[in-house]
């Protein structure tokens, strides 16, 4: 693989990745230069986001406001994330994670990534908001577009990119504070000052996380006092207070009991109407229980991407049919 740059360019050579950049071998100077405006793009974005999450208040106030936000219209889909041609590589390219993967994703579905481990579901999961950045020595080539933008391209603000791409992780991670807060830390970060405007964040999240009926009456109660699947839904309850576009999910109900699984799966399908949710699962059956479109990887490929139904009673790869009939063994 041809990098642009001297420094990281010891990526081995398959597969033909073009002569797309190395997004991490960019010099540092150029990082500082353009640190300033970047700060400053930042500073107003962030004020347009308190004032969009502003707006998302006020109409909820007066009821079902969010929705009006969003593309509710119910027409034809569009791509929300392409991906193309993208390679992954960790250990400053001595171990390629992902090879070419090419894929488009529409709004307001579900994706689902299946895989056996190591297959490289979380890393493109985990590259779509650009996490792996905190990956030292990885390096990627080919182009992630999130709404007709590559997310790699010189200047990208990823601290808007996190705001519109939220994740929730396998393990719950709420904060050692209270629910309310938890909840609240997203907006407040961005700037919402107002009270009552939290409490409308707040409230509309943990309802839309079907959370609100339990906890509504000990809003202030440490959040780890919660049980697990609980613990989850605020978890997911915390990303959707900053009203994304797009939640990647990793496993989010691997640790949770059957009873708790099937409420975040729920909760997942009632969320799709707001948010295209892009999710890693080991289960073959949460795949066809909730998803549109399943994408399965073997070895760093995508070997086969379509809708979930034609995945599961027609696949059109060999291996396809072995992993998910269970022949699998590699
Ligand atoms: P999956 O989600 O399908 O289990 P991952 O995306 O986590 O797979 O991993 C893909 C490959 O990349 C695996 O071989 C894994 O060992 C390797 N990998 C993942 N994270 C790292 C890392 N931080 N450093 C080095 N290699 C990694």
């Amino acid at each position: 693989m041809k990098t642009k740059k001297s420094k990281q360019n010891s990526a081995p050579k398959k597969p033909k990745a073009k002569k797309s950049k190395n997004h991490q071998s960019r010099p540092k100077k150029h990082y500082h230069n353009v640190l300033k405006s970047l700060h400053q793009k930042h500073q107003h974005q962030k004020h347009e986001k308190v004032r969009e999450l502003e707006a998302i208040a006020a109409e909820l106030a007066h009821e079902n406001g969010a929705e009006k936000s969003r593309n509710g219209s119910g027409g034809k889909k569009e791509v929300i994330v392409k991906v193309k041609e993208f390679n992954f590589f960790y250990n400053k390219g001595k171990k390629q994670a992902l090879f070419d993967i090419n894929m488009d994703i529409k709004e307001n579905t579900i994706t689902t990534f299946i895989g056996p481990s190591g297959c490289g579901k979380s890393t493109l999961l985990r590259s779509i908001n650009r996490m792996n950045d905190l990956v030292e020595g990885s390096v990627s080539s080919g182009e992630i577009l999130v709404f007709d933008q590559n997310i790699f391209d010189y200047g990208y603000d990823v601290t808007e990119l996190r705001t519109d791409v939220g994740m929730v992780f396998q393990k719950a991670n709420p904060f050692p504070i209270s629910i309310y807060e938890n909840v609240a830390y997203g907006p407040r970060s961005q700037g919402v000052k107002k009270k009552n405007v939290l409490d409308q964040l707040v409230q509309d999240a943990l309802e839309k996380s079907a959370l609100w009926e339990e906890v509504k009456d000990n809003l202030y109660a440490p959040a780890l006092g919660l049980s697990g699947g609980q613990q989850q839904r605020l978890c997911i309850a915390r990303a959707i207070a900053m009203h994304p576009k797009i939640l990647l999910m990793d496993e989010p109900t691997s640790a949770l009991d059957p009873i708790a699984t099937l409420k975040v799966e729920e909760l997942v399908l009632n969320l799709k109407k707001d948010y295209t949710i892009i999710m890693v699962t080991h289960s073959m059956a949460q795949a066809t229980r909730i998803s549109n479109y399943t994408a399965f990887f073997l070895k760093g490929e995508l070997i086969e991407y379509s809708s979930t139904k034609r995945m599961f009673t027609n696949p059109k790869d060999k291996r396809t049919e072995d992993y998910i009939s269970g022949r699998f063994n590699g």
